[in-house]
Protein backbone atom coordinates (compact mmCIF):
# COMPACT_ATOMS: atom_id res chain seq x y z
CA UNK A 1 0.00 0.00 0.00
CA UNK A 2 0.95 3.51 -0.42
CA UNK A 3 1.36 5.48 1.69
CA UNK A 4 0.20 9.05 1.23
CA UNK A 5 0.16 9.95 5.02
CA UNK A 6 1.67 13.50 4.85
CA UNK A 7 0.20 14.52 2.16
CA UNK A 8 -3.16 13.72 2.84
CA UNK A 9 -2.11 15.69 6.05
CA UNK A 10 -1.19 18.77 4.41
CA UNK A 11 -4.37 18.73 1.87
CA UNK A 12 -6.67 18.22 5.18
CA UNK A 13 -5.32 21.51 7.15
CA UNK A 14 -5.18 23.97 3.66
CA UNK A 15 -9.08 22.76 3.33
CA UNK A 16 -9.45 22.88 6.80
CA UNK A 17 -8.08 26.72 7.33
CA UNK A 18 -9.67 29.79 6.95
CA UNK A 19 -8.14 31.99 4.33
CA UNK A 20 -5.49 34.32 5.55
CA UNK A 21 -4.36 31.74 7.37
CA UNK A 22 -0.75 29.92 6.48
CA UNK A 23 0.81 26.89 7.56
CA UNK A 24 4.22 26.32 8.69
CA UNK A 25 5.63 22.51 8.56
CA UNK A 26 7.53 21.96 11.12
CA UNK A 27 10.04 19.79 9.40
CA UNK A 28 12.74 19.77 12.63
CA UNK A 29 13.72 16.50 13.46
CA UNK A 30 12.23 14.88 10.17
CA UNK A 31 14.06 13.56 7.15
CA UNK A 32 14.40 15.12 3.83
CA UNK A 33 12.25 12.58 2.38
CA UNK A 34 9.32 13.24 4.46
CA UNK A 35 10.03 17.08 3.75
CA UNK A 36 10.19 16.34 0.07
CA UNK A 37 6.57 14.86 0.17
CA UNK A 38 5.31 17.74 2.23
CA UNK A 39 7.10 19.86 -0.58
CA UNK A 40 5.66 17.45 -3.62
CA UNK A 41 2.24 18.04 -1.60
CA UNK A 42 2.61 22.02 -2.64
CA UNK A 43 3.45 22.91 1.27
CA UNK A 44 6.55 25.78 0.54
CA UNK A 45 6.97 27.04 4.48
CA UNK A 46 8.75 24.86 6.24
CA UNK A 47 9.77 25.30 10.29
CA UNK A 48 12.72 24.25 11.86
CA UNK A 49 14.11 24.93 15.25
CA UNK A 50 17.93 24.15 14.99
CA UNK A 51 20.66 26.27 13.11
CA UNK A 52 22.73 23.19 12.11
CA UNK A 53 19.83 21.28 11.10
CA UNK A 54 18.32 23.72 9.13
CA UNK A 55 21.80 24.21 6.96
CA UNK A 56 22.26 20.98 6.36
CA UNK A 57 18.38 20.30 4.99
CA UNK A 58 18.32 23.38 3.27
CA UNK A 59 21.72 22.36 1.31
CA UNK A 60 19.60 19.62 -0.06
CA UNK A 61 15.85 20.61 -0.57
CA UNK A 62 14.63 22.58 -3.87
CA UNK A 63 15.52 26.50 -3.45
CA UNK A 64 12.22 27.68 -3.65
CA UNK A 65 11.33 26.34 -0.19
CA UNK A 66 10.87 29.30 2.49
CA UNK A 67 12.30 28.69 5.35
CA UNK A 68 11.50 29.73 9.11
CA UNK A 69 13.15 29.70 12.26
CA UNK A 70 11.15 29.06 14.99
CA UNK A 71 13.59 27.91 18.28
CA UNK A 72 15.34 29.90 20.39
CA UNK A 73 18.36 31.39 18.13
CA UNK A 74 21.52 32.74 19.82
CA UNK A 75 22.82 35.08 18.80
CA UNK A 76 26.47 33.97 17.66
CA UNK A 77 24.45 31.91 15.19
CA UNK A 78 22.50 33.79 13.22
CA UNK A 79 25.05 34.96 10.58
CA UNK A 80 24.49 31.75 9.22
CA UNK A 81 21.31 31.52 8.62
CA UNK A 82 20.92 35.73 7.64
CA UNK A 83 21.48 34.69 4.34
CA UNK A 84 18.21 33.14 3.32
CA UNK A 85 15.72 33.13 6.58
CA UNK A 86 12.21 34.34 5.31
CA UNK A 87 11.04 34.64 8.84
CA UNK A 88 12.69 34.50 12.58
CA UNK A 89 9.21 33.83 14.56
CA UNK A 90 11.58 33.88 17.81
CA UNK A 91 13.00 36.74 17.90
CA UNK A 92 13.09 37.32 22.41
CA UNK A 93 15.67 40.20 23.33
CA UNK A 94 16.71 43.29 22.22
CA UNK A 95 20.24 41.86 21.58
CA UNK A 96 19.02 39.00 18.87
CA UNK A 97 16.80 41.75 17.20
CA UNK A 98 20.05 44.06 16.86
CA UNK A 99 22.25 41.33 15.95
CA UNK A 100 19.52 40.08 13.47
CA UNK A 101 19.63 43.41 11.72
CA UNK A 102 23.75 43.19 11.58
CA UNK A 103 23.52 40.29 10.12
CA UNK A 104 20.76 41.37 7.51
CA UNK A 105 23.28 44.44 6.44
CA UNK A 106 25.75 42.59 5.87
CA UNK A 107 23.80 40.44 3.08
CA UNK A 108 21.92 43.16 2.15
CA UNK A 109 19.12 42.07 3.30
CA UNK A 110 16.03 42.99 5.28
CA UNK A 111 14.55 39.86 7.77
CA UNK A 112 10.99 39.57 8.22
CA UNK A 113 10.70 39.46 12.59
CA UNK A 114 8.31 38.00 14.42
CA UNK A 115 8.86 38.88 18.63
CA UNK A 116 8.30 35.99 20.92
CA UNK A 117 6.37 36.82 24.02
CA UNK A 118 5.47 34.60 26.94
CA UNK A 119 1.92 33.57 27.51
CA UNK A 120 2.84 30.28 28.73
CA UNK A 121 2.26 29.02 32.71
CA UNK A 122 5.71 26.93 32.28
CA UNK A 123 8.54 28.77 33.57
CA UNK A 124 11.35 27.22 30.92
CA UNK A 125 9.40 28.99 27.76
CA UNK A 126 11.28 31.52 26.11
CA UNK A 127 10.14 35.10 25.35
CA UNK A 128 8.98 38.51 26.51
CA UNK A 129 6.53 39.50 29.17
CA UNK A 130 3.96 41.71 27.80
CA UNK A 131 5.55 44.86 29.95
CA UNK A 132 9.30 43.82 29.15
CA UNK A 133 8.00 44.47 25.40
CA UNK A 134 5.95 47.58 25.98
CA UNK A 135 9.69 49.15 27.68
CA UNK A 136 11.88 47.93 24.80
CA UNK A 137 9.23 49.46 21.90
CA UNK A 138 8.37 52.45 23.50
CA UNK A 139 12.17 53.19 23.72
CA UNK A 140 12.47 53.46 19.80
CA UNK A 141 15.99 52.10 19.56
CA UNK A 142 14.62 48.96 17.40
CA UNK A 143 13.52 52.18 15.08
CA UNK A 144 16.74 52.48 13.88
CA UNK A 145 17.50 49.11 12.96
CA UNK A 146 16.83 49.74 9.17
CA UNK A 147 17.51 45.93 8.04
CA UNK A 148 15.03 44.41 10.20
CA UNK A 149 11.39 44.44 9.75
CA UNK A 150 8.96 43.91 12.73
CA UNK A 151 5.87 41.51 11.40
CA UNK A 152 3.94 40.70 13.95
CA UNK A 153 4.00 37.82 17.38
CA UNK A 154 4.96 34.61 18.20
CA UNK A 155 3.74 32.03 21.39
CA UNK A 156 3.12 29.29 22.40
CA UNK A 157 0.53 28.49 25.15
CA UNK A 158 0.73 26.17 28.10
CA UNK A 159 0.89 22.45 27.83
CA UNK A 160 -2.29 21.42 29.43
CA UNK A 161 -5.23 19.89 28.58
CA UNK A 162 -7.09 22.72 29.37
CA UNK A 163 -8.68 24.54 26.69
CA UNK A 164 -9.96 27.50 28.54
CA UNK A 165 -6.77 28.25 29.54
CA UNK A 166 -4.95 27.58 26.17
CA UNK A 167 -8.15 29.92 24.79
CA UNK A 168 -7.21 32.99 27.51
CA UNK A 169 -3.60 32.53 26.62
CA UNK A 170 -4.15 33.45 22.78
CA UNK A 171 -6.89 35.83 23.56
CA UNK A 172 -4.30 37.68 25.93
CA UNK A 173 -1.65 37.60 22.98
CA UNK A 174 -4.29 38.78 20.47
CA UNK A 175 -5.08 41.90 22.38
CA UNK A 176 -1.68 42.47 23.23
CA UNK A 177 -1.38 42.44 18.79
CA UNK A 178 -4.29 44.64 18.48
CA UNK A 179 -2.94 47.38 21.20
CA UNK A 180 0.59 47.15 19.23
CA UNK A 181 -1.15 47.18 15.69
CA UNK A 182 -3.12 50.67 16.72
CA UNK A 183 -0.25 51.95 18.77
CA UNK A 184 3.35 51.79 18.09
CA UNK A 185 2.34 50.22 14.89
CA UNK A 186 -0.14 52.27 13.48
CA UNK A 187 2.07 53.21 10.34
CA UNK A 188 3.60 49.60 9.82
CA UNK A 189 1.08 47.50 7.44
CA UNK A 190 3.40 44.69 7.28
CA UNK A 191 2.75 44.20 11.34
CA UNK A 192 -0.22 41.86 10.59
CA UNK A 193 1.04 38.53 11.16
CA UNK A 194 0.25 36.41 14.69
CA UNK A 195 2.14 32.91 15.21
CA UNK A 196 0.55 30.51 17.33
CA UNK A 197 -0.98 27.26 17.32
CA UNK A 198 0.68 23.68 17.18
CA UNK A 199 -0.48 20.20 16.32
CA UNK A 200 -2.23 20.21 19.56
CA UNK A 201 -3.95 23.39 19.77
CA UNK A 202 -4.03 25.13 16.33
CA UNK A 203 -8.12 25.11 16.27
CA UNK A 204 -8.35 27.23 19.46
CA UNK A 205 -5.08 29.02 18.11
CA UNK A 206 -7.64 30.06 14.49
CA UNK A 207 -10.56 31.15 16.47
CA UNK A 208 -8.60 33.37 18.07
CA UNK A 209 -7.00 35.50 15.18
CA UNK A 210 -3.55 32.89 14.47
CA UNK A 211 -2.18 34.05 11.21
CA UNK A 212 0.91 31.62 11.39
CA UNK A 213 0.33 27.95 12.70
CA UNK A 214 3.34 25.88 13.32
CA UNK A 215 2.40 22.47 12.41
CA UNK A 216 5.02 19.31 13.24
CA UNK A 217 3.62 16.10 14.37
CA UNK A 218 -0.04 16.60 12.79
CA UNK A 219 1.81 16.87 9.28
CA UNK A 220 4.66 14.62 9.73
CA UNK A 221 3.26 11.57 12.21
C1 LIG B 1 8.22 21.76 17.56
C2 LIG B 1 7.54 23.06 17.52
C3 LIG B 1 6.25 23.18 16.96
C4 LIG B 1 5.48 22.03 16.39
O1 LIG B 1 5.03 21.20 17.40
P1 LIG B 1 4.02 19.99 17.11
O2 LIG B 1 3.39 19.71 18.42
O3 LIG B 1 4.85 18.87 16.59
O4 LIG B 1 3.03 20.48 16.10
C5 LIG B 1 5.70 24.46 16.90
N1 LIG B 1 6.35 25.53 17.41
C6 LIG B 1 7.56 25.44 17.97
C7 LIG B 1 8.21 26.67 18.50
C8 LIG B 1 8.19 24.21 18.05
O5 LIG B 1 9.40 24.12 18.62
Amino acid sequence: MVNNRITNNIKRYKTEFPAGVRLVAVSKYHTLEQIQEAYAAGQRIFGESRVQELLLKREQLPVDIEWHFIGHLQTNKVKHIAPFIALIHSVDSLDLLKETNRCAAKNNRIIDCLLQLHIAEEETKYGFSFEELRKILVCNEWLELKNIRICGLMAMASFTEDENQIRNEFASLKAFYEELKVGIFANSPEFKELSMGMSSDYSIAIEQGSTLVRIGSGVFV
